[in-house]
């Protein structure tokens, strides 16, 4: 036992230093075996320019209803030529595999927390857990495993979610990483003007590191959304630039929208409880906060987890 737990560590190592100029490859990374002889494996994909240079790390589907995510990994992926490319960017494009497999947010597959963060839900939330721990809980050795694997060293993380769809989109970062959160374009978005998120949230992990973090929630969950996923898509190219390992200037096409914190939080509070008037459609908020009326939306389709990263 202790002998495979070394050799799965030893291979995570290989995620960060062995990556060879110009390729493209998909890495499986293992949780260590737990108690009962179940781990996870992850997928990884991870594209390494021509040179040296900054590095970005994208994380996605810490909960296994929010499909945007991995669908903006894709087709950001598509756009990457390790040719154009200096420095690198790795991808773990589904963070959670057996929730997202169920279509559930958390473990043991909670079918009913909606919004619900309080503590007592912490134990089962990936995104209450990092950096993790190799001897903990499941969620916690998945934590561990991408933090060793590829954050803690990056220069910026991107973390995608999805929120219900009865809360509005939004991209935050905390002060330090204003510039980035800027960079990643989104329409709405917001500065935190607190040190830290929660506890063991992967944003404050990085806070902790001095990592800049990029939170995104692309509503809704289980639907894969057109206009998120384009939105996802333009902000992991945009923060590349950004960071200079691809070449040119974000790009910014649409409108974009600064909440202050406060407000947006309490008008999500507003939407979740009662959908009060003040955020029905055609008020002022609804209109700041969606200025891209939804076109099309697609159901779920589980043959989305045949894509191939
Ligand atoms: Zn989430």
């Amino acid at each position: 036992m202790r002998f495979r737990s070394t050799l799965e560590r030893r291979n995570t190592v290989t995620i960060t230093s062995n990556s060879a100029p110009c390729t493209k490859r998909r890495i499986t990374l293992r949780t260590p075996g737990y108690v009962d002889g179940v781990s996870v494996e992850l997928p990884v994909v991870v594209v390494t320019g021509a040179s040296p240079g900054k590095k970005l790390v994208v994380v996605a589907t810490q909960h296994g209803r929010e499909v945007n995510g991995p669908a903006a990994v894709y087709r950001a992926l598509q756009n990457l030529n390790p040719e154009e490319m200096t420095g690198e960017i790795i991808f773990f494009p589904v963070a959670n595999p057996p929730c997202i497999r169920m279509q559930v947010q958390d473990f043991p597959m909670d079918r009913n927390r909606a919004l619900k963060t309080g503590p007592e839900h912490n134990p089962m939330n990936l995104n209450r857990q990092w950096p993790g721990d190799p001897d903990g809980s499941l969620p916690q050795r998945i934590a561990h495993a991408i933090w060793n694997a590829g954050l803690q060293d990056a220069d910026c993380v991107l973390d995608l979610h999805c929120w219900g769809a009865t809360t509005t989109a939004l991209a935050w970062g905390q002060q330090e990483a204003e510039p980035f959160v800027t960079a990643f374009g989104f329409p709405w978005f917001q500065v935190h003007d607190r040190k830290a998120a929660q506890p063991g949230m992967l944003e404050s992990a990085c806070a902790e590191q001095g990592i800049p973090c990029v939170v995104c929630e692309m509503t809704p969950q289980n639907v894969v959304a057109p206009e998120m996923v384009e939105h996802g898509r333009r902000g992991i190219l945009n923060l590349a630039s950004h960071l200079g390992i691809l070449p040119g200037s974000p790009e910014h096409p649409h409108p974009r929208y600064q909440i202050d914190q406060g407000t947006a939080i309490s008008a999500v509070q507003r939407l979740v409880s009662s959908m009060t008037a003040t955020c029905q459609s055609g008020s002022g908020f609804h209109a700041a906060a969606n200025p891209l009326p939804p076109t099309h939306e697609s159901y779920f389709d589980p043959s989305m987890l045949k894509m191939k990263w």
